[in-house]
């Protein structure tokens, strides 16, 4: 027998009308690529969505085809998401931090009809033009004024929309009808497309709004770091209209002298970044004696949030660090630590190394951890196996099929990451499976050994690698980048390390280096630095 409730598709144009009906007066603001700043509402978005929508029509976009966003954060990016999605169209959203040929390779890949992109990019766009196959139409995301010289046809965003009417009505479709598309970044082979649905995006938008997840409501005040071009920025634009909360775009600004005027001057009382965001702006608040305003909470994710970090935000400034873990795959929040009455007795310093785990499984994921042979491990917060999700907005298989098969016969999708969770279900990253450092058959976290380097004051980032070593196979080699004029010894390094790490896990040696590098996505980019120290001989060996 099935039940008699209505036949309601969830689709992403019910957030946006949801938005205009109820929060027509609620403010979003930014700062342009192009310079200034742009103030409107919820009302003027929806209904330059809907002219989007008609310029993408009139340029031959149909249902089901793909468009590339090539754009920072801003209310222009927001209403081609909008646009595209709403009618059933796929938003293609582009990392730019991406090498130039894979940036060629995915949209190749995703046969994208149309290439809308911030003006920042011309010069990246010209250059990828030749090499793109599909992209029958590029729209830079301006007005007619500030469109650049070029030899392609350029289309100014704002002379297209102006055009149009706005009359344009959500057209209804199954809601599992794809709407998104966003690549990971590759860390082995080419970027693999994972591609959201209506359907996978709403759901999640209605975890995100939830108490224990982003708690993202009326009286939010937003800045969203987190890039909307990587893993539907957390989610945050979606749930934003879902629940009319106000939005300050950064655009093309990472500087933690504009974020963190943006916090003051709109009153932001929630943001959300990957760590090393947060790295600058401690430094900046620190050097110039600023507080946060209202800023009450941030969520960090994207990369482990080291300790020191949580302290200083909740210590110092009196905001409270959700530390959340997810991937594009996930969509992406699978996990998120928020305050839980479990361990709401716990000492100041146990919850502190609470905070430090990544969090909670949230309502809709479910989440185990197994070993090589399949077999599920004790949630005794020491084991550790891989760590394996299922959900319905967990990626089933890739774009087009890379990659095969990616579940397991138990429907679950293996994230390669390593982690243990514990009896209160705090789960806790203990390494990528590939970063893992594998010493005479035991698991090294190279993940826990950074963070506690990373805590000596010494240190401004560090990073750790397995080196070759002819008795244990691996061993750690440390990497540090020092803050401006501090200095640091191996020993006492090693000095720091005693007591806070497992004896047999003390790096074999130190480097101190000028940068360490990261990823397209921000994290540190393991891949570099073992190509970097493959040739390198630990005083062990
Ligand atoms: P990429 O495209 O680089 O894979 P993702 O954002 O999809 O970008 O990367 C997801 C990976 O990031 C996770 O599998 C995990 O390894 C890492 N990650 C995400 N959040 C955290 C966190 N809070 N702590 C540690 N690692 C994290």
């Amino acid at each position: 027998m099935l039940g008699l409730m209505q036949d309601w598709p969830l689709l992403i144009s019910k957030m946006l009308e949801h938005a205009e009906i109820n929060h027509p007066r609620r403010e979003l603001m930014g700062l342009l690529p192009e310079g200034g700043e742009f103030r409107y509402t919820y009302a003027d978005m929806a209904l330059r969505a809907r002219k989007c929508a008609e310029a993408l029509q009139s340029l031959d976009v149909k249902f089901g085809d793909c468009v590339a966003t090539l754009c920072w954060n801003s209310h222009r990016h927001m209403e081609a998401w909008f646009g595209i999605s709403g009618m059933g169209g796929v938003t293609h959203t582009v990392n730019p931090r991406l090498f130039a040929e894979q940036i060629a390779y995915i949209i190749n890949h995703a046969e994208d009809k149309v290439l809308m992109y911030d003006i920042t990019f011309h010069p990246l766009v010209e250059k990828l033009a030749p090499q793109l196959k599909s992209v029958r139409h590029y729209i830079c995301m301006v007005g007619k004024e500030h469109l650049p010289e070029s030899s392609l046809n350029v289309l100014s965003y704002e002379e297209l929309i102006s055009a149009e009417k706005g009359l344009y009505s959500w057209p209804e479709f199954d809601e599992n009808t794809a709407c998104g598309l966003c690549y990971t970044s590759g860390t082995t082979g080419n970027p693999k497309g994972v591609l959201y649905s209506h359907r996978s995006n709403f759901l999640h938008t209605l975890l995100v709004l939830g108490k224990d997840t982003l708690g993202i409501g009326s009286t939010t005040s937003i800045l969203p770091v987190v890039p909307m071009f990587h893993a539907n920025a957390w989610g945050i634009p979606f749930a934003a209209c879902a629940s009319g909360a106000k939005i300050a775009f950064n655009g093309p600004h990472h500087d933690p002298e504009t974020l963190h005027k943006l916090i003051i001057d709109e009153d932001v009382n929630f943001t959300a970044a990957v760590p090393t965001v947060w790295l600058g702006m401690l430094d900046y608040l620190v050097k110039h004696d600023l507080d946060l305003g209202k800023l009450e909470a941030v969520t960090i994710g994207g990369a482990a949030c080291p300790r020191f970090m949580i302290e200083a935000f909740q210590e110092k400034f009196g905001v409270r660090v959700n530390h959340a873990w997810g991937m594009t795959e996930t969509s992406p929040l699978g996990s998120l630590g928020t305050e839980n009455a479990a361990v709401a007795d716990l000492s100041k310093e146990e919850k502190l190394d609470i905070q430090c785990k990544q969090g909670r499984t949230v309502f809709g994921v479910e989440m185990t951890i197994k070993d090589d042979d399949g077999n599920e491990l004790p949630r005794d917060g020491e084991t550790s196996g891989r760590l394996m999700v299922r959900g319905p907005w967990i990626a089933k298989e890739y774009f087009r099929g890379d990659g095969g098969n990616i579940l397991d016969e138990n429907g679950w999708f293996d994230t390669g990451d390593v982690a243990c969770i514990d009896a209160h279900g705090y789960m806790q990253i203990t390494d990528r499976a590939k970063d893992v450092i594998k010493s005479g058959g035991e698991w090294i976290s190279s993940i826990d050994l950074e963070n506690e380097a990373a805590a000596h004051p010494a240190v401004k980032e560090a990073a750790v690698i397995g080196i070759f070593h002819p008795k244990w196979n691996e061993r750690p080699l440390l990497l540090v980048v020092l803050e401006d004029g501090a200095s640091v010894s191996f020993d006492e390094m090693t000095q720091h390390l005693t007591g806070r790490i497992a004896k047999w896990w003390m790096p074999d040696a130190m480097e101190v280096i000028d940068e360490i590098p990261h990823t397209a996505t921000g994290k540190i980019s393991k891949k570099d630095l073992r190509e970097q120290f493959k040739d390198y001989t630990l005083p062990t060996a």
